[in-house]
């Protein structure tokens, strides 16, 4: 017997994780009437993990998705109880916004904020069917027997398809995150509709009380910035501060890892698909870094009201009282009772090479996934996937032509391109190093790069259109004065703090000595122009000061970006001695040789190929002189 709710929608969402969250307010935002379906509204943006978000990489997708018109940063700012600026020694084109943040102050400011989206309602259930008709979706059944008819449909189950937990050996226990049951049916009807799956694991840490830890032996890492927001149109602030605090594992611990290395569910067989590299076990680290002495761990706070500390470094899926002997041995946490085991998970991805750029699947049109299900790792990857699929799906079901960013507009464009051309062989998370356009593509200048499209799409709701139309006002006025007017000598004078005797400067030229004050250009500014005066939103100030100062980079980053989209015209003789192009790395390398790319498009998008030496043959290939072999020899 089949029920059907009382509505009708468009866009149907499954799962309210990171993806779903953003997917169906996107989709809503974009005008089509959206409902997300998920198991659990009082779990709604649950972290499955540690409650943080950002990150090296992370932080500018957050506010990229916070650019076009998204939830995440806002709840972040919401729940936000410790920050830092990670890399801030570093360039502006590397730095990675991080908060703490309280894990349920972030979860019901996520339901709070999908509630004001309007045309998006939510529903308590769990799909277990897709029906297709053709090559098309059409609908979903429900368990209990409810059918929605969709035009599309995304689906972002992230861990929970076929999951299973494990801790040491034996055959685990089915769930998709402890305390929630896996998704078993829903993975069979995607096999069903052709889908291929594959198999990835990850693993969390033990959690710990926080009132049986010694902190006298700690050092304490209080947070920074108390001010920053990832929200450039949220008006969410900080609901109070907490400290992380360090520690270290030492040659005890490693001892014992190693003498039960083999009750652990990931080295003891018990698990076969691919874990996350840049995210270890413990088990991991002991195993790849022999020599190490000793590796750094976080205490990290679950929350404001709560004790309960995330031991950040130690994930791990050894027997439950191995990790209670592993805390023994970590400075300040001799007496430390634990809350929460840690434990590792094992779960079903659909290969993402299976869908379009618009996070579409080829074989079923209508068919959206987004987040962990296509084989990447973490919150922020999950959310930036949702927002690309919930504007696609809706788009698709308003008749208009798709989008997707490419890799010089956003750390989005470079994972979605990643994802759908290159596929994945383990969890895929974002780094830096995936971009080739870093300056380009900062955690500042998000707005800039992408409300404008925002805007377009009907993404921004009116308060980020006016912060968006505020932050446009700002940059235009004081780029012209920057760039077009001349500081007389006085002016360079009290800028410098040193006599100028050459001729007046324009603030841009003045700005690539990198001694430089820019608030003391600003001031300068003010003075000179009064309609400067009202345009100061330090955000965009901030950002256009990094434009001027590297603007030399930034204009051979963005003539590299459109050279880059006539790669595919670009095309690598056949005959190509690939041993003899001098300065390519072994594996990539080895990479070409294999894969024999017929185009530099195509060499670009090999697996693990790198960067630099794409941009290497980009180099042969324009000046039309790479080295070939002889008619017959073997490439
Ligand atoms: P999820 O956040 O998993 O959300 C999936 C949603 O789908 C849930 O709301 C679920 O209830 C819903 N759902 C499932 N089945 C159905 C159904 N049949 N019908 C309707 N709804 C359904 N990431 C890191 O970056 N670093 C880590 O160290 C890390 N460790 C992790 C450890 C563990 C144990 C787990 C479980 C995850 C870990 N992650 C880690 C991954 C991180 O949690 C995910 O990347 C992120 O949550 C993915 O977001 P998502 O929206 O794709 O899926």
């Amino acid at each position: 017997m089949s029920a059907t709710l009382s509505g009708s929608w468009d866009v149907v969402v499954v799962g309210g994780g990171h993806a779903g969250v953003e997917a169906a307010a996107a989709s809503a935002r974009v005008g089509c009437r959206t409902l997300l379906v998920t198991p659990d509204l009082g779990r709604v943006g649950q972290m499955s993990c540690n409650p943080a978000i950002g990150g090296i990489g992370k932080g500018v997708v957050v506010r990229e998705i916070d650019a076009l018109g998204g939830i995440m940063g806002r709840a972040t700012d919401a729940a936000n109880v410790h920050f830092r600026m990670l890399n801030a020694s570093k360039g502006p084109a590397v730095w990675g916004p991080r908060a703490q943040t309280d894990r349920g102050l972030y979860s019901r400011a996520v339901r709070g904020l999908l509630d004001e989206v309007e045309g998006l309602e939510l529903f308590q259930g769990e799909v277990e069917s897709l029906v297709v008709e053709g090559s098309r979706v059409v609908g979903v059944g429900l368990r209990g027997g409810i059918e929605i008819p969709v035009a599309a449909l995304v689906i972002t189950t992230g861990t929970f398809l076929r999951g299973r937990i494990h801790r040491g050996l034996g055959e685990g226990v089915s769930g998709g995150r402890e305390g929630e049951a896996a998704t078993v049916q829903l993975a069979e009807g995607l096999e069903g509709a052709g889908l291929r799956l594959g198999r990835f694991k990850t693993g969390t840490p033990p959690r710990i009380d926080g009132r049986s830890v010694d902190f006298q032996r700690l050092e304490e890492q209080p947070g920074e910035m108390p001010d920053f927001r990832f929200s450039f149109w949220g008006r969410e602030g900080s609901p109070g501060a907490r400290s992380c605090w360090i520690t270290w594992t030492g040659p005890e611990l490693r001892r014992i890892v190693e003498s039960h290395l083999g009750e652990s569910a990931l080295y003891g067989g018990a698990l076969s698909g691919a874990g996350p590299r840049y995210c270890p076990s413990i088990e991991d680290k002991v195993v790849r870094f022999p020599g190490a002495e000793r590796h750094k761990l976080f205490l990290e706070p679950e929350g404001l009201e709560t004790g309960e500390l995330y031991v950040n470094g130690i994930s791990t899926s050894l027997p439950v009282e191995v990790q209670a002997a592993m805390l023994r041995t970590i400075p300040g946490l001799e007496e430390a009772r634990i809350t929460r085991f840690g434990y590792a998970i094992e779960y079903d991805y659909a290969d993402p090479t299976q869908l379009r750029g618009t996070l579409e699947t080829r074989g079923v049109s209508g068919l959206f996934l987004a987040g962990q299900i296509n084989g990447t790792t973490g919150y922020e990857e999950a959310a930036g996937q949702g927002v690309v699929a919930g504007i696609n799906a809706a788009l698709g079901v308003q008749g208009r032509a798709s989008w997707v960013p490419g890799r010089g507009e956003g750390y989005l464009g470079v994972m979605v391109d990643d994802l759908v051309n290159r596929g994945v062989d383990e969890p895929y998370r974002l780094f830096t190093s995936r971009a080739e356009y870093r300056l380009l593509l900062r955690q500042d200048n998000a707005p800039e790069r992408l409300s404008g499209k925002a805007r377009e799409l009907g993404l921004l709701p009116p308060m980020a259109e006016e912060a968006w139309r505020e932050r446009e006002k700002t940059r235009s006025l004081w780029w012209g004065w920057a760039r077009e007017t001349k500081l007389p000598r006085g002016a360079i004078e009290r800028v410098l703090g040193e006599p100028w005797e050459r001729a007046p400067e324009t603030a841009a030229t003045l700005l690539r000595r990198p001694e430089v004050d820019f608030e003391a250009l600003v001031l300068e500014g003010v003075q000179s122009q009064a309609e400067l005066r009202g345009a100061r939103d330090p955000e965009a100030l901030r950002a256009l000061e990094v434009d001027l100062r590297y603007a030399g980079y930034r204009e051979k980053e963005e003539a590299k970006a459109a050279r880059w989209r006539d790669a595919g015209k670009i095309r690598v003789p056949e005959l190509i001695d690939w041993d003899a192009c001098v300065g390519l790395s072994a594996e990539s390398r080895m990479r070409f040789k294999k894969h024999q790319p017929r185009t530099l498009e195509e060499a670009g998008r090999i697996p693990g190929v790198r960067v630099a030496d794409v941009e290497l043959m980009e180099r042969l290939l324009r000046r039309d002189f790479p080295p070939l072999r002889k008619e017959g020899a073997s490439a």
